[in-house]
């Protein structure tokens, strides 16, 4: 299995964690000398998981105009950035974030157009590539590690659970095991590409042990940066229609608070945190309702983490 024990000391921690959280953005401003800011990016994928290929249907809590915010499959890629190029001003670094649905999911001569494309554009200085475990070929790899060279390149492959249950009773389609070799390969064909994975709390048939053990394990993988997601029902899901027939306990903002503040001091303070939490707007929610007034919930977790003297990677402890 792969294994990272890259240490981080706790005079290291000391300079790396100037707050509780190792935050992406932080990394970014760290390593390119200046805030960078991500432009979302409506490739006009699919999913193997919708078309049959792999599965029907989907992850049965996956709506991706739900947390999407840039669903605009008509509207040309070029239009999509020109657009969001007007929020910044000329000189600002941007990462394009392929996020909508399976972004290695394509011929590899239409994704070197693709992701040309979109770097092609003045501030780019890298690419962030939304995408499933069974969807990393090596000739997929190794045409994202010939950008590397000039880019930040990063590949968010989703994994959601470590447990093999929750992936098939939400119909990911593929298992943790699938999501192992994938770092795998990476690693072996696309060295210099980083990694991200996505991680869900509150799936109401796991529990808090296993989320900790969770966090114990992601600090063990050789990835780069993590995704924290809590457990929302929206709707035109499988998942929000179970709901609706009959509501299944989820997680209060309190507790989430609680349990991703303790996820955090088990992970390796070496890995960035893309996100702590998720939210959606009202349109697309079922529940659990605080999800829609949350968009100040990193700042608050940091403060609990504070007021807890608690920061990331406390209680990590990586194998020798
Ligand atoms: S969550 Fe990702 S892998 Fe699952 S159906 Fe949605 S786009 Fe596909």
């Amino acid at each position: 299995m792969l294994l990272c024990s890259e240490k981080v000391s706790r005079t290291e921690l000391g300079a790396v964690l100037k707050r509780p959280i190792f935050f992406y953005k932080e990394y970014l401003t760290q390593r390119f000398g200046a805030p960078v800011y991500k432009v979302s990016v409506d490739a006009g994928m699919t999913c193997p998981n919708r078309d049959g290929s792999q599965g029907v249907g989907g992850c049965t809590y996956c709506s991706n105009p739900s947390f999407s915010k840039n669903s605009a499959y008509d509207v040309e890629i070029e239009s999509q950035i020109k657009q969001a190029l007007l929020r910044y001003p000329v000189g600002t670094k941007l990462i394009a974030y392929l996020q909508s649905y399976t972004n290695t999911y394509a011929p590899v001569p239409h994704l070197r157009k693709l992701y040309s494309k979109v770097l092609q554009f003045p501030g780019m200085v890298g690419l962030s590539i939304g995408t499933r475990p069974d969807c990393l070929s090596e000739d997929v790899l190794l045409l994202l590690n010939e950008y590397t060279d000039r880019f930040e390149v990063m590949l968010e492959i989703g994994l959601e659970s470590f447990s093999d249950d929750t992936l098939k009773r939400v119909n990911r389609g593929h298992s943790v095991a699938d999501f192992y070799a994938a770092v795998e390969r990476v690693k072996k064909f696309a060295p210099k590409v980083k990694v991200a994975t996505h991680l869900m709390i509150g799936f109401p048939w796991e529990n808090e042990a296993f989320w900790i053990e969770s966090a114990r394990l992601a600090a063990q993988l050789p990835i780069n940066m993590l995704k924290l997601h809590n457990l929302i029902v929206v709707s035109k899901t499988v998942m929000g229609e179970e709901y609706k027939r009959k509501a299944f306990p989820l997680l209060s903002k309190t507790d989430y608070m609680r349990i991703a503040a303790e996820f955090l001091t088990h992970l390796s303070p070496r890995i960035s945190i893309g996100r702590a939490f998720a939210y959606t707007t009202e349109e697309h929610l079922i529940a659990p309702d605080w999800v829609t007034d949350a968009r100040s919930f990193h700042g608050e977790l940091e403060h609990y983490m504070q007021k807890n003297q608690l920061y990331q990677g406390k209680l990590c402890i990586l194998p020798a």
